[in-house]
């Protein structure tokens, strides 16, 4: 469990990115990164504000941050910010890929393949896009990757594995509170000492949830598609969040998923 960093206090804001803000701290070695309620889909084509979204996913990202870290998958969450909406995390050099995992096809994959929509992969297929507005996230080839010097091979090796332990440990956490994990895009970071590390946020709007139940959508695809309910549906995700902590601690005396 991460508890609030000691003296750690943010300073001025240095990016006010689509959806989050990014502040200094009065120490070089961390960073505040704040969720906030700002929403954009189609390279910020489409925006909106959802009241409540920026503390119910930095609650969520908090939550996964936690798990990825207690099974040994190193990420830049220090622990909780100055507000609810806020993380403390490492200062990292971004590396410019998003890197997506999915279990079923869906959303750009359909359209670019003309396939079965939900159609099931063996595991999780990993690609990666190649983060930049101005080119437009293209899907980036993993030889272009080593290529533009972004990766080496070994370092393009390291991520993958880590991006299927990424996936296996929140399509589990995501089941616990009754959704299903469609696919996801995570992001990756070297901290100062070269260490690679899952940077940013996971949360709905990097993931796609189905509730197990009824399969609807519990995700910024609600905002995408314009089906309504786009608050609601990040509250019932944190809610759920939350609830497994609650039962986390009532069962171990801790509390695994929370930070
Ligand atoms: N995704 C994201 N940011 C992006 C693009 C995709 O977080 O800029 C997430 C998206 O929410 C989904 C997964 O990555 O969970 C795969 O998205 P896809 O490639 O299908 O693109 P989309 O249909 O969202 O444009």
């Amino acid at each position: 469990m991460k508890v609030k960093p000691v003296g750690i206090e943010r300073t001025e804001l240095l990016h006010k990115g689509k959806a989050n803000n990014v502040w200094a701290t009065n120490d070089p070695r961390f960073l505040e990164l704040e969720a906030s309620d700002r929403i954009s889909a189609g390279n910020g084509a489409k925006t909106d504000v959802i009241a409540g979204k920026g503390e119910a996913n930095n609650l969520i990202s908090m939550a996964i941050f936690s798990q990825l870290e207690e099974k040994g998958i190193p990420t830049h969450y220090v622990g909780p910010g100055s507000n609810a909406a806020s993380k403390i995390v490492l200062k990292a050099e971004p590396i410019l890929l998003e890197v997506i995992g999915r279990f079923k096809a869906t959303g750009s994959y359909v359209k670019r393949y003309e396939c079965e929509n939900m159609l099931e992969f063996d595991g999780v297929y990993v690609e990666y896009t190649y983060k930049s507005d101005n080119a437009g996230d293209p899907v980036i080839p993993n030889d272009a990757i080593v290529a533009l010097g972004i990766l080496t091979k070994r370092e393009l090796g390291y991520i993958e594995y880590l991006t299927e332990q990424v996936a296996l440990t929140i399509r589990d956490f995501f089941a616990e509170c009754d959704g299903e994990l469609i696919d996801f895009k995570i992001e990756f970071g070297r901290l100062p000492n070269g260490q690679i590390v899952v940077i940013d946020e996971i949360s709905p709007d990097t993931c796609r949830i189905l509730d197990a139940k009824t399969g609807m959508s519990l995700d910024k695809d609600r905002f995408r598609k314009d089906m309504g309910d786009v608050a609601e549906a990040y509250q019932e995700m944190a809610k759920r969040v939350a609830g497994l902590a609650e039962d986390e601690k009532s069962s171990t005396g801790g509390c695994a998923f929370m930070a």
